[in-house]
């Protein structure tokens, strides 16, 4: 099943025209092993890039896509971006920080194969099985890969980290400190930051390669700036993955009949309708996300 094309996009015409890249950087040496960008999303407490860096400034090199195809880059030569854009690559799959986030935390999967990159998601997801399940795993994975990041990022702010927060300190304190697998089992679970990661694919992507969104709950982000953007991830034009495979009767095949961009705006956290009021929804979102993070 073929999703008819609609005419109603997510992404502004700004975004499209200056999806810009930053260029190959320099080649490490053969054999040089690249830093694992896994290992230093999940370490702790060390000072380092925030994952939601801008990209670079411009450079000569910088490749310019004036297209849909702006994602192609990261799967062509994943190895020629820093860590702070390319988090992690094998042969099946990119993961990258979306360079628009939506949210605080928000990173993009991206298949490798060209038969499925260039699939519509709604159509590979639903009738490819055995490629929902190499995705739902992988999406396992970097679920918990942005929940650590929140914690590491807001778990000091958090009510029900607390504890664990408390139990941690006063274990690194000791003069014997448990390893980081003693500690982790005896340390209380605190709060489920996988409760606040979403994953999914939008009903009318932006971009012409394939690409799967896990991004944190929070919507709190300066690239969120109209009711197209808010929308695409806070109505039916968002499809989780957990609703795949669709059945053909289901009218997320059809997301500009639906007309789920042009929605009233609700808060994603107590439902509140902002209609068309996009400045008021901003302010209520960046109280919202305050009161989140203290949960
Ligand atoms: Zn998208
Ligand atoms: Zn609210």
């Amino acid at each position: 099943m073929t999703p008819r094309e609609e005419h109603e996009d997510a992404i502004t015409a700004e975004e499209m025209t200056t999806t810009v890249v930053p260029g190959p950087t320099s080649r490490r040496p053969h054999g040089q092993k690249r830093p694992n960008a896994f290992t230093e999303l999940m370490k702790p407490k060390q000072p380092r890039t925030p994952p939601t860096a801008p990209p670079n400034p411009p450079t000569a090199n910088r490749h310019i896509f004036k297209s849909r195809s702006g994602l192609g880059a990261y799967i062509d030569s994943p190895a020629s971006f820093p860590p702070s854009r390319v988090i992690s690559h094998s042969d099946q799959f990119v993961v990258i920080h979306d360079l628009y986030p939506k949210s605080s935390v928000h990173l993009l999967l991206l298949p490798r194969d060209p038969s499925i990159s260039s699939t519509h998601p709604l159509t590979a997801l639903s009738t490819r099985p055995e490629f929902l399940s190499a995705i739902r795993a992988e999406v396992d994975k970097l679920k918990g890969l942005v929940a650590s990041e929140l914690r590491r990022r807001y778990g000091a702010f958090s009510a029900s980290d607390k504890a664990r927060n408390d139990a941690l300190e006063q274990a690194m304190e000791s003069d014997d400190p448990p390893s980081e697998a003693e500690l982790e089992a005896q340390l209380p679970p605190g709060r489920n930051w996988v409760d606040s990661v979403m994953a999914g694919v939008h009903a009318h992507p932006s971009m012409s390669h394939l690409h799967i969104h896990i991004i944190s709950c929070d919507r709190f982000s300066p690239c969120l700036k109209n009711r197209k953007h808010y929308n695409s991830f806070n109505t039916g034009f968002f499809v989780p993955i957990e609703d795949f495979p669709l059945d053909d009767a289901d009218v997320r095949w059809h997301p500009g009949r639906e007309g789920y961009l042009r929605e009233d705006m609700k808060c994603w956290r107590c439902g509140l309708n902002f209609e068309g009021k996009f400045v008021r929804l901003k302010d209520h979102l960046e109280e919202e996300f305050e009161v989140w993070r203290r949960k």
